[in-house]
C-alpha cells in the first residue's frame, strides 16, 4: 500500500491539509464557480468532470466528521501495515473486526469494488402471490408454477470461466479491482476498465453463460399449498429463490396466498362462520336441520329459545391450522327471519299468542327510565 493510490481531496481543492472549514469552503466555492459546467459552455463534458469531483471533494471535508474520517484513512494509507501496527493509532475502535467501518473507509477511497464484487452472494429471495379458490385453500394444494428466475450456471458452477479454466487475477490492476490515475497535480483511482473492478479477469468464459455465472430461465417449481391458507398467508420456500453469485446460496421463495371468497362460508382464522336463517317458530320451539358444511352436510340441534345472533359451535368442523395442530371449529350464526306476510289465520293465531306471552324484552330499558 503506497500513499497515491487515494484521492487527495485537499490537492483538488487546493488548500493544506490544515486548512479551516472557512479557508475550505472559500475555496470550494471559488473553485465550483470557475469550473461550474454553465460557465464553460465551450468545455462542457470537462468541466462537468472537475465539478464533479470537486464537489466529491468538499462533500467529504466541508464536513468536519467525514474530514477526519479521511485523514485518518490517508494516514492508514501513506503508513501501511507495519509491525506492530495499531488500528487504535488511527482513531479506529476496533481492528479488522470492524468490518463495516472498514468498508466504509474503502467506499470513501474508492476502492469498494474488487474485494466485496467477488465475494460469494446469496441469490436474491423471490416473492410470488398465488390465487386460490376457497376449497383448494382449505384442502392444499401441490402445483407447478413457472417463475423466471436467476440461477447458478450448472456448466462453470457460477465461475463464468469455461469447464477446466479459472478466472485469472487481473494483470492490469494486480487484482485489486481499482487503478491509480494521475491527472495533472493528484492523482486519483478509478475502477479498473479491464476487470470493471471485479479484479479477476476470465479468458475462457463459459459458453453457456457468456461469464455470467447465472443464467435466467423459466423454471417450474413445484409448490405445496398446506391445508388452510388464509387470504396473505406468506409460505416459505427455502432455497428456492434465485440462485447465489460465484458459490454463494440460493436465496429463498415466498409464495402469498389470495384466497377468494365464498358464496355461503366465510373464514376467521381456523373457524369457519355460516349464517343460518331460522324462522321464528324454529327458533323459538328449536329443531333439527341439515346445514352444509365444507365435508357434505350435517345435521344441527337447535336448542329451543335460539336467539338472533347467537353462535352453534361445531367442534372441529373448522378449516385446518397451518400453523399448528387440529382444525378450526364451524360457527352457525343463527338469523331470525320475521314472517313478511300474514295471512289472517296466521295473524289471528299470533294475537292470540301476543294476549298470553307475557315475556317483556325491553325490561331493562324501562328500568333505566324508572331510576331518572
Ligand atoms: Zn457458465
Ligand atoms: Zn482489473
Amino acid at each position: 500500500m503506497n500513499g497515491r493510490r487515494y484521492k487527495d481531496y485537499y490537492a483538488i481543492l487546493g488548500v493544506s491539509r490544515d486548512a479551516s472549514q472557512e479557508e475550505i469552503k472559500k475555496a470550494y466555492r471559488k473553485l465550483a464557480r470557475k469550473h461550474h459546467p454553465d460557465a464553460n459552455p465551450q468545455n462542457k463534458k470537462e468541466a462537468e468532470e472537475k465539478f464533479k469531483e470537486i464537489s466529491e471533494a468538499y462533500e467529504v471535508l466541508g464536513n468536519t466528521k467525514k474530514r477526519q474520517e479521511y485523514d485518518q484513512g490517508v494516514r492508514f494509507f501513506e503508513t501501511g501495515f507495519r509491525p506492530g501496527f495499531d488500528f487504535r493509532d488511527f482513531g479506529f475502535e476496533r481492528p479488522f473486526g470492524n468490518f463495516g467501518r472498514f468498508a466504509d473507509l474503502f467506499d470513501l477511497f474508492g476502492f469498494g469494488g474488487g474485494a466485496y464484487e467477488r465475494a460469494p452472494e446469496r441469490g436474491k429471495d423471490l416473492h410470488y402471490s398465488i390465487q386460490l379458490s376457497f376449497e383448494d385453500a382449505m384442502r392444499g394444494v401441490v402445483t407447478k408454477i413457472n417463475i423466471p428466475r436467476q440461477t447458478t450456471c450448472p456448466a462453470c458452477r457460477g465461475s463464468g470461466a469455461r469447464a477446466g479454466t479459472a478466472p485469472k487475477v487481473c494483470p492490469e490492476c494486480s487484482g485489486r479491482g481499482m487503478v491509480a490515475q494521475n491527472q495533472g497535480f493528484f492523482s486519483i483511482s478509478r475502477t479498473c476498465r479491464r476487470c470493471m473492478g471485479r479484479g479477476t479477469i476470465i479468458e475462457n468464459p463459459c459458453p453457456s453463460c457468456h461469464g455470467a455465472g447465472v443464467t435466467k430461465e423459466t423454471q417450474p417449481v413445484t409448490v405445496k399449498i398446506p391445508a388452510g391458507a388464509e387470504n396473505g398467508t406468506r409460505i416459505r420456500f427455502a432455497g428456492k429463490g434465485e440462485g447465489g453469485l460465484r458459490g454463494g446460496p440460493p436465496g429463498d421463495l415466498y409464495i402469498i396466498t389470495k384466497v377468494a371468497t365464498h358464496p355461503t362460508f366465510k373464514r376467521r382464522g381456523g373457524d369457519i362462520l355460516l349464517d343460518l336463517p331460522l324462522t321464528f317458530t324454529e327458533a323459538a320451539l328449536g329443531t333439527k336441520i341439515k346445514i352444509p358444511t365444507l365435508n357434505g352436510t350435517v345435521s344441527l340441534k337447535v336448542p329451543p329459545g335460539t336467539q338472533d345472533g347467537q353462535v352453534l359451535r361445531l367442534r372441529g368442523k373448522g378449516a385446518p391450522r397451518v400453523k399448528g395442530l387440529g382444525k378450526g371449529d364451524m360457527l352457525v350464526v343463527a338469523r331470525i327471519a320475521v314472517p313478511r306476510r300474514l295471512s289472517s289465520r296466521e295473524k289471528k293465531i299470533l294475537e292470540e299468542f301476543a294476549k298470553v306471552h307475557k315475556e317483556n324484552p325491553r325490561e331493562h330499558l324501562e328500568g333505566l327510565k324508572s331510576k331518572k
